[in-house]
């Protein structure tokens, strides 16, 4: 199963990606996550990246497609995989469509975790991260055993630089401006399934299996 996750910066898609990762037992292909990791050992790519998240703004194309039609042809992904955060602009799913093409390959589910914007200022300012595992917690909603603390890896969480809120409602701009058109795109080629955003993670989860299938 080949499935892409959209939505809004904090509408979901990372929490249930992880959760359909589990269920399937297909990779979680996060690009977010990728260039956090390549921040946190300092490597050019992370560099470069940087840059860019910081202000809120999309890393080029360039940077990024390769790197996942790279990731997508590695032995773990020969089954499927859940892509969050990818593609994010009309270019990177052209790219997309176009290495799955020579490749024999395709989308079979774009997933898009409808919440308005509304909602997701909250959402963000109680994000807490592990820049270790990738892990994602809430203070409210999705809280971790012990307050700061990662439940699977022990690291300190901490508040993403860019889910300040001057940055999320800039990040928000950039969604309804490069990403939204993506939805279109995906209804155009068939596969697009939309899911409300706004439900309890559980209850949003039990929408997906239901489009997925048990
Ligand atoms: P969120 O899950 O809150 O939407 P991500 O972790 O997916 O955030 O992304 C964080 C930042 O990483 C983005 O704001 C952007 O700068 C960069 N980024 C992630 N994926 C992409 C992509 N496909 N194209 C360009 N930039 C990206
Ligand atoms: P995205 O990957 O789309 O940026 P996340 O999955 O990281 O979003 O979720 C953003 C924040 O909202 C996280 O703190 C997460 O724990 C929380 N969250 C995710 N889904 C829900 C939900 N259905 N209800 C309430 N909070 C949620
Ligand atoms: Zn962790």
């Amino acid at each position: 199963m080949r499935i892409i996750m959209l939505g809004a910066p904090g509408a979901g898609k990372g929490t249930q990606a992880k959760k359909i990762a589990g269920k399937y037992n297909i990779p979680h292909i996060s690009t977010g996550d990728i260039f956090r990791a390549n921040i946190k050992n300092g490597t050019e790519l992370g560099k470069k990246a940087k840059t860019y998240m910081d202000q809120g703004l999309l890393v080029p194309d360039e940077l990024t497609c390769d790197l996942v039609v790279d990731r997508i042809q590695q032995e773990d992904a020969q089954n499927g995989y859940v892509l969050d955060g990818f593609p994010r602009t009309i270019p990177q799913a052209e790219c997309l469509t176009a290495a799955l093409e020579k490749l024999g390959s395709k989308i079979d589910y774009a997933i898009d975790v409808d919440v308005p914007d509304s909602n997701i200022v909250n959402r963000m300012s109680g994000r807490r991260a592990c820049l270790k595992c990738g892990a994602t917690y809430h203070i409210v909603y999705a809280a971790p055993a012990k307050e700061g603390v990662c439940d699977t890896c022990g690291e300190a969480l901490v508040l993403r630089d860019d889910d300040k809120p001057e940055t999320v409602q800039k990040r928000l701009n950039v969604y309804h401006d490069q990403t939204q058109p993506l939805i279109d795109y995906y209804t155009k080629a068939g596969v697009l399934k939309s899911v409300d955003g706004t439900k309890d993670l559980e209850e949003v989860f039990q929408a997906i299996v239901s489009i997925l299938g048990e």
